[in-house]
Order: structure tokens, then sequence, then C-alpha cells
């Protein structure tokens, strides 16, 4: 079953992962998402890996969310 990340707390966007078929990439508010928000309020999350990176605005999540192997060692490795 696919997961519904637009139902999740603190969600904001979603967008397919470049590297991994089927898999998304998905921005929350951290805190709302139960992540810490210590480095930013925003947590942008590779659900292929589970890897999750913090910043502090949605232009950066959006570039991040974009582009995964940015932060996303395991989508480095498959870019
Ligand atoms: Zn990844």
């Amino acid at each position: 079953m696919r997961k519904k990340h637009s139902r999740e707390a603190g969600y904001i966007a979603e967008r397919m992962n470049p590297h991994v078929p089927g898999k998304k990439v998905v921005i929350y508010r951290a805190a709302e998402q139960g992540l810490d928000d210590k480095d930013g309020k925003y947590a942008v999350v590779c659900d292929a890996h589970r890897t999750v990176d913090n910043v502090g605005n949605i232009p950066h999540a959006r570039c991040l969310m974009k582009a995964p192997e940015t932060f996303c060692l395991e989508c480095r490795a498959l870019s």
C-alpha cells in the first residue's frame, strides 16, 4: 500500500525520489512530525533511506527535496 504522506503531521510537500523509483522525499514541520528541530524548523526526509536533514526555510527545503543526493549518502551512492 502506498503511504499517504500528505495526511501526516506537519506535512508540507513531497516529490518523487529521482534515485529510488516509487519512493519520495518529504518536507515536514519538524516539531509537528516529532523530529528534532534544533538545527532547523523544517525537516526534509528521504523516505527510502530514512535520512533526515533540517533546514531553516522552505526554499532551502525544496532545493533538498528535488536533490536528495545533497543530504542522503545512500541517494548519493545511487546518483
Ligand atoms: Zn536517500
